[in-house]
């Protein structure tokens, strides 16, 4: 059998972690794309902080809206949401939303909060999605993945280690909206939490398009959930900050 890396490195235990930080491009992503799980790590003690990382500013098609409101209502939004899925500990970084994130900027920031916090996990979009058109995915995933697998070295992001901010390693790197899972976590008890934390977010969420939505998810979850002998899944990629560099079958582990 060919030699694949997480054999040698192993895929670590999400849900064995101690504190995990979700990582999300816009208010309402992490509830999509991992929200049962989040209230699942939740409930069993898993210590949870959300950082979001624009303001959500470009979440309209109507050009009547005002942006300064819109982005008082998703703040509004995404705190409700996150108090069902359990979260208590939101941050946010603020930037315009809109595909127009700066990279290496955020890059300091998502850094900044990981040695701040010193989390055992962080959670993310998976950047390496296909045809995934929004580069504040792309960016964030990126970013988030680079700051991983490096900020527990010390000439990485200097000026975050000039504020006070030591070095700091993070165990594990786990993606949700991934195109390639190799973990499957049932989240039967927590799904209706996190139908009903899409469902906080109106300003995105029409009756209409969050039906749909809820209901693509749910008939997704269910199908992959067969496979596991539970009622429904959230499937995330999971891997060791490790596996992040040079090997070639490590979208495969
Ligand atoms: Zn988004």
């Amino acid at each position: 059998m060919k030699p694949r890396i997480c054999d040698f490195l192993p895929i670590p235990d999400l849900l064995k972690t101690e504190h995990v930080l979700c990582i999300q491009p816009h208010p309402d992503d992490l509830e999509i794309g991992a929200g049962g799980a989040v209230a699942r790590m939740s409930r069993s003690g898993i210590k949870v902080t959300c950082l979001t990382v624009t303001n959500g500013s470009a979440g309209t098609k109507d050009p009547s809206v005002n942006q300064h409101d819109l982005i008082q209502t998703r703040q509004r939004e995404t705190i409700k949401a996150s108090g069902l899925l359990g979260i208590n500990d939101l941050m946010w970084l603020g930037f315009a939303d809109g595909g127009n994130l700066p990279y290496e900027e955020i890059r300091i920031g998502i850094t900044r909060v990981i040695r701040k916090l010193k989390p055992s996990a962080v959670l993310v979009c998976d950047p390496w999605l296909p045809y995934e058109a929004h580069s504040d995915h792309i960016r964030t995933g990126k970013a988030t993945a680079e700051a991983a697998f490096l900020a527990g070295m010390p000439y990485f992001c200097p000026s975050v280690i000039e504020e006070g901010f030591k070095p700091h390693d993070v165990d594990i790197i786990a993606f949700y909206y991934t195109a390639y899972p190799n973990t499957f976590i049932d989240v039967s008890e927590t799904w209706k939490l996190k139908l009903a934390a899409i469902d906080c977010h109106t300003s995105q969420f029409p009756p209409d398009k969050g039906n749909l939505l809820k209901k693509y998810l749910t008939a997704k979850a269910s199908e992959q959930a067969e496979k596991h002998n539970c009622e429904i899944v959230e499937a995330l990629k999971v891997l060791s900050p490790g596996h992040l560099h040079i090997f070639e079958e490590a979208w495969q582990c």
